[in-house]
């Protein structure tokens, strides 16, 4: 059988404290026993080995144990000297009759001066208790022991060799009575109380031999077993007495790390301990608390936790409040509940973390837990959503924002089976210009004063954002269809109203497309496409207006929709072509000059007219490109042709306003070497409808390159001649309605000769448009018109130059006076 190496760790340790009881394991040792090897003694084992006095721990931590064991049995040192004392008499009393007087005396001095050794130490040590004990008072205590046993042994063998019945009677009483007295006293000292048990013990094992007596063999298994029984009993008082200490030591060691963790979390976190009793009332005030709370000690100490969150009445604190009053209802831990608190006036958060305390007797006892100051986090935790939610520029929601609110009132509307919901989308018109003409500082702040503008009407029971660039939205609940639409008329009647940056007036406009929710399967997606549509139905109608969602709206711009991406395509794939339609000389009949219109032949619908896919272009923002390459070709046409005057090109107004018009010009004419005095552009009034003061400047700057400009469709809008005075030009085209009239209305003749004459006097061209019938000609001419054009003269053709057939008599007869002195100059030139 093979014992355990904690037995036999057991078993080695109790030789050694008998025999060599000063001896300890060291780490050497220890290597040394096999079983031993490597292992980290467990603490039970830890604790006995301790308990022998081997240094298994700390110094620090034995030397703490050897101090305690030590005065354990200084405890007990007035018993065992009074226990002496009784001996000694009983013994000297006993003993005189069979023992002589010389021997007796002798033992007397030795152990009444030992026994004087002894009180006298023990007094001294009463006076200054010590605190760490060296390995060497534990051998002196064996050293102690030692001596001590030895007095007592002499009594046995004494009264043995004398054979005395009575002295053996007492001495044997004596021997067993000090033997388990002495090994308990001394219990808390292993080796000690091992050395006075195994002196004595042997001390009787030779009186016994001595004795001779029958019954020598059960006297001497008694003997022993009492032994054995005391030897168990110290081992294992001895390893309690250490367990029980090294329990403590370790307890002591923790408690100092938490104080110290606790300290230096009192003293560094941000956080602090909070308690409250039973009653709620808050208790134990670290001086944190205290500082973060901007209370006094007292103050607080009459409060509960909900007291100081009801100091701050603000609504999400009043949340907090109701599930911390909750958790303290229902006595239940907690965490993360951020409470605002009144701090001298200051808006404070704290965000709390506690568990309820439960007694010895298993009753509630208030709470304890962790509070933080987290109003810095919340604070930068608020500026990043403001961040993420608004739109930096104005203050007001971004798109994001806005489509989360709008995501969640369209949820509450469709569970209501409410249709109150109205989404607004709202594109500012010219803003772009403003940019432009003025910079960008400008049209921040252009667009800041929009924003207020717009968040004046809306009130607090609109949501309002801009999308980014100039677009805007809002979303309310309006009864009506006309609520509806007096709100959209707002929005652009406030912005029709003139905006003052600086020093300068800027006049824009909005135009807005709205709808309302009457479809409760619409989604968010679906009222934006509706209400964009009604934008793109707005804008195409004029700009400047509010326009209400329809059904039929939907079909004709998705067509539109579909346009604009083939427009795309046939303009990026050249696709698109140029015709130039000849205008002629009234009076010579030559072609003078040649106007360039665009043409896009569509794969399935045909010719598109420009006047559909013109406008589609500006919306698409293509015209630029557009433009720029219909001028491009002209030049390039035109330039081989030296027999026409000019070419005649049409800007759209979107063109016009492009601040960059001027260069986009000139660097076409430098790249086709095209003379700008042979470049005509034309332009109609609606040009000056979108005027910020640039049009007169630009008119100036390509005028002064050499280029003409003419005024198209002359007549059809309210204020052509208006223009004519404000600004200038070389020309004006005739509308084709006017030249319609002739010989339809009495007073048509009269109108053209009037604009004639006007136009005369300004030192204007005039050029007839739309003249198909040979009356027609005849009139212009002899009322002075300058030039013609018209499908009389010729269709718009690829070629620049080419005409029409007229019969020479028909122009000879109608018109002898004016009639071209060459007719061959009337045939097609190619
Ligand atoms: P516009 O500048 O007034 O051009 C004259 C229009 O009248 C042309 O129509 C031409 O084909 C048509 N026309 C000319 N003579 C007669 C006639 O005797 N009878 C009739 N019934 N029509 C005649 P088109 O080509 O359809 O162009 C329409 C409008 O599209 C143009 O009006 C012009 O404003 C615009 N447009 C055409 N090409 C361009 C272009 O390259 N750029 C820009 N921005 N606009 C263009
Ligand atoms: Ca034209
Ligand atoms: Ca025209």
């Amino acid at each position: 059988m093979r014992l355990s190496s904690n037995w036999t760790l057991i078993l080695v340790t109790i030789c050694m404290a008998f025999f060599r009881p000063g001896k300890s394991f060291s780490a050497v040792d220890r290597t040394k026993a096999p079983e031993q090897a490597g292992k980290q003694e467990s603490n039970p084992t830890k604790a006995f080995l301790l308990a022998f006095g081997h240094p298994v721990v700390d110094e620090q931590v034995a030397r703490k144990v050897r101090a305690a064991q030590v005065a354990s049995i200084a405890r007990l040192t007035p018993f065992i000297i009074f226990a002496n004392v009784i001996n000694t008499i009983v013994i000297a009393l006993s003993f005189q009759t069979f023992v002589p007087v010389e021997y007796l005396a002798v033992w007397l001095i030795g152990i009444c001066g030992f026994l004087a050794f002894t009180t006298h130490k023990w007094l001294k040590s009463r006076k200054e208790p010590v605190e760490f004990v060296s390995r060497n008072a534990l051998n002196k205590a064996v050293l102690h022991a030692t001596v001590f046993s030895s007095f007592w042994a002499v009594v046995p063998i004494a009264a043995f060799v004398s054979g005395d019945a009575n002295g053996i009677w007492m001495a044997s009483c004596v021997t067993i009575g000090m033997l388990c007295g002495g090994g308990f006293t001394l219990a808390t000292v292993p080796q000690a109380a091992f050395r006075w048990v195994g002196i004595l013990y042997l001390a009787s094992l030779v009186s016994l031999a001595i004795g001779q007596s029958s019954d020598i063999w059960m006297l001497f298994l008694l003997l022993t077993s009492y032994t054995m029984v005391v030897i168990c009993s110290v081992a294992s008082a001895g390893w309690l007495f250490a367990s029980h200490f090294l329990a403590e030591a370790e307890l002591e060691q923790r408690g100092e790390l938490i104080a110290l963790l606790l300290n230096e979390f009192e003293e560094k976190a941000s956080d602090w301990i909070w308690e409250a009793d039973s009653a709620g009332l808050l208790r134990n005030i670290s001086d944190r608390f205290l500082h973060a709370s901007g209370r006094t000690r007292s103050e607080l100490e009459s409060k509960r936790m909900v007291d100081l969150a009801y100091s701050l009445d603000e609504a999400e604190a009043r949340t907090a409040l109701v599930r911390l009053e909750n958790a303290f209802d229902e006595q239940e831990a907690f965490r993360d509940i951020v409470i605002g608190i009144d701090v001298q006036g200051e808006e404070r958060w704290w965000s709390l973390a506690a568990r309820p305390v439960i007694d010895e007797h298993g009753s509630y006892a208030g709470y304890r837990g962790v509070a933080s100051d987290v109003t810095e986090t919340r604070r930068a935790n608020a500026l990043v959503s403001h961040l993420a939610e608004h739109d930096s520029l104005t203050g007001i929601g971004n798109r994001s924002w806005f489509l989360k609110q709008a995501e969640m009132r369209l949820e509450s509307q469709t569970s209501f089976s409410d249709d109150t919901l109205t989404l607004f989308l709202i594109d500012l018109d010219n803003f772009k210009v403003v940019n432009d003409t003025s910079g960008h500082p400008a049209g921040d702040e252009l667009l800041r004063q929009v924003a207020s503008r717009f968040k004046v009407i809306g009130g607090e029971a609109t949501v309002l954002a801009r999308f980014g660039g100039d677009e805007f939205a809002a979303l309310g609940r309006f009864e009506s269809d006309e609520a509806a639409l007096a709100f959209a008329n707002d929005l652009v009647s406030v912005a029709r109203k003139p905006f003052r940056i600086g020093r300068r007036d800027f006049a824009i406009g909005a135009t807005v497309g709205y709808t309302r929710f009457r479809d409760s399967r619409d989604t968010l997606d679906d009222l934006m496409r509706k209400a964009d549509i009604a934008l793109y139905k707005a804008k195409e109608g004029g700009r400047g207006r509010a326009l209400a969602f329809e059904y039929e709206m939907e079909r004709e711009v998705l067509e539109r929709r579909e346009l604009e991406s083939d427009l795309r395509e046939a303009f990026e794939y050249e696709k698109l072509n140029v015709d130039f339609q000849p205008i002629v000389n009234a009076r010579s009949g030559e072609v003078v000059s040649s106007e360039v219109l665009v043409r896009w032949l569509h794969p399935v619908r045909g010719e598109i007219p420009p006047d559909t896919f013109i406008p589609i272009a500006e919306h698409a923002g293509l015209i630029l490109p557009l433009g720029n390459w219909v001028l491009k070709k002209a030049c390039a046409a035109a330039a081989l042709c030296p027999d026409l005057e000019s070419v005649a090109v049409n800007l759209s107004s979107v063109q016009f306003m492009d601040p960059n018009l001027v260069d986009h010009v000139y660097a076409v004419l430098e790249e086709t070497g095209f003379p700008p005095e042979r470049l005509v552009l034309e332009i109609t009034e609606s040009v000056f409808l979108r005027d910020f003061g640039s049009a007169a400047t630009k008119l100036e700057k390509l005028r002064d390159l050499g280029i003409k400009i003419a005024l198209d469709d002359f007549g059809t809008g309210y204020s052509s001649l208006s223009y004519l005075r404000q600004y200038k030009f070389d020309k004006i085209k005739i509308d084709k309605s006017f030249v319609d009239e002739i010989g339809e209305r009495s007073d048509g003749l009269a109108i053209i000769s009037a604009i004639i004459a006007l136009a005369h006097n300004l030192g204007l061209e005039v050029t007839a448009e739309g003249v198909e019938r040979q009356f027609q000609v005849d009139a212009l001419r002899t009322l002075g018109c300058d030039t013609m054009q018209g499908y009389y003269f010729g269709k718009p053709d690829s070629n620049p130059m080419k005409i029409a057939q007229i019969r020479k008599e028909d122009w000879e007869d109608r018109s002898p006076s004016t009639a071209p002195r060459n007719p061959s100059d009337m045939r097609s030139v190619s």
